[in-house]
């Protein structure tokens, strides 16, 4: 799932393509998208609109809308508006000519003026689309408007994310870290990927008990975490599964030191990269540099067994990209980028043929 630097990622990429673009129709066959689950209500509020802005909620996108305006006495509201987009599992945005060719897969298009189409492109369709009069002051939803929607959590990349802040609110809480960093009214857009490799960075085991850190342990994870954010958002982030921006694919996974590495040698000792399985998901550590303290051991005992040593490794998973559906060339790239998409695909083959003998050294 696109965590921060993903969706950050997305909406730098948008901002550049969207910004002035008024909206002239909206449609969706998948009315369960739209938190309205009303198509043409989405369609009405939408229409006139010009999108003046495009920011970043945690794990969601925040598309701002200017007022709809009156002449044609629709009746649409004349509030500035927001427009909520939760990518989910499998969720794509892509700005295309309207005839481009789609597969069964768009499930939103916002048409333009200038005849271009904003799609949403959702497999799994567990992505989600909001409304919501936008409060002109912080660009949220206005009060009320999207209880539950947002993220109440910290942004980790603000300014006001101070490690004295992060270390106060960890001492107060219960539970494990792993699943701590990945709860959203704590911290807001870190997931599976990043939460697994800060605490490698922090050198922290995930099923350590929060409150159980000492201040230079918080003051750790806490860079590990900005640090690990930052880069990422630099390497317009990690392509993995069904991953992409507008823009194109990022290349953080190319850098990251546990997630799906179950089995490869640790970066800094070694030894092979552990999986196990919390809360449902995949965890990746190394027990040599990540040591769980001994009086939390018995405790955590059931889940540090959940799936043996190894567990299922595989190479980094890919989904298919808008760009491929018809073959190369189907968006008019340049034969520049013709030629860096074919590198990119041969340097993902030699990582994962890499991937592939470094693990049959360890097994
Ligand atoms: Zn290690």
């Amino acid at each position: 799932m696109p965590e921060l630097p993903e969706v950050e990622t997305i909406a730098r990429d948008l901002r550049g393509l969207v910004i002035g673009a008024r909206i002239v129709g909206a449609r969706s066959d998948w009315p369960r998208t739209l938190r309205s689950h009303d198509p043409e209500a989405f369609a009405r509020a939408l229409v006139g609109r010009e999108i003046v802005g495009v920011g970043r909620r945690g794990k969601q996108l925040l598309v701002w809308l200017g007022p709809a305006g009156d002449a044609d006495g629709d009746g649409a509201s004349p509030d500035p508006a927001v427009l909520t987009v939760h990518l989910k599992m499998t969720g794509q945005l892509f700005v295309v000519e309207a005839g481009t060719p789609q597969d069964r897969h768009v499930h939103v298009v916002l048409a333009f003026a200038d005849g271009r189409e904003l799609r949403f492109r959702d497999m799994r369709k567990f992505g989600r689309m909001g409304l919501y009069r936008r409060d002109l002051a912080t660009g949220l939803p206005v009060e009320g408007e999207a209880a539950g929607v947002l993220a109440r959590g910290a942004e980790p990349l603000a300014g006001d994310f101070t490690a004295r802040r992060f270390a106060e609110t960890l001492a107060r809480r219960r539970g494990r870290l792993k699943t701590l960093l990945m709860n959203q009214d704590f911290l807001a857009g870190v997931g599976n990927i990043y939460a697994d490799e800060a605490l490698w960075r922090a050198r922290l085991h995930p099923l350590r008990d929060a409150h159980t850190l000492g201040a230079q342990d918080a003051r750790r994870l806490h860079k590990a975490l900005r640090d690990v954010l930052a880069e990422a958002v630099e390497r317009r982030g990690s392509s993995v599964d069904d991953y992409t921006a507008p823009q194109g694919d990022g290349s953080m996974q190319e850098h990251l030191a546990v997630y799906q590495r179950a089995g490869e040698p640790c970066e800094r000792c070694g030894r092979p990269i552990k999986r196990i399985v919390v809360g449902g998901r995949s965890t990746h550590f190394c027990s040599w540099c990540q040591r769980l303290p001994a009086e939390q051991r018995a405790a955590a005992g059931k889940l540090l067994r959940s799936t043996g040593d190894v567990g299922q490794p595989r190479a980094t998973r890919r989904g298919t990209r808008w760009t491929e559906l018809s073959g190369e060339g189907v968006l008019g790239r340049a034969t520049d980028e013709e030629a860096r998409a074919r590198r990119i695909a041969a340097n993902r083959q030699a990582a994962s043929t890499r991937r592939a003998a470094a693990r049959g050294g360890v097994t």
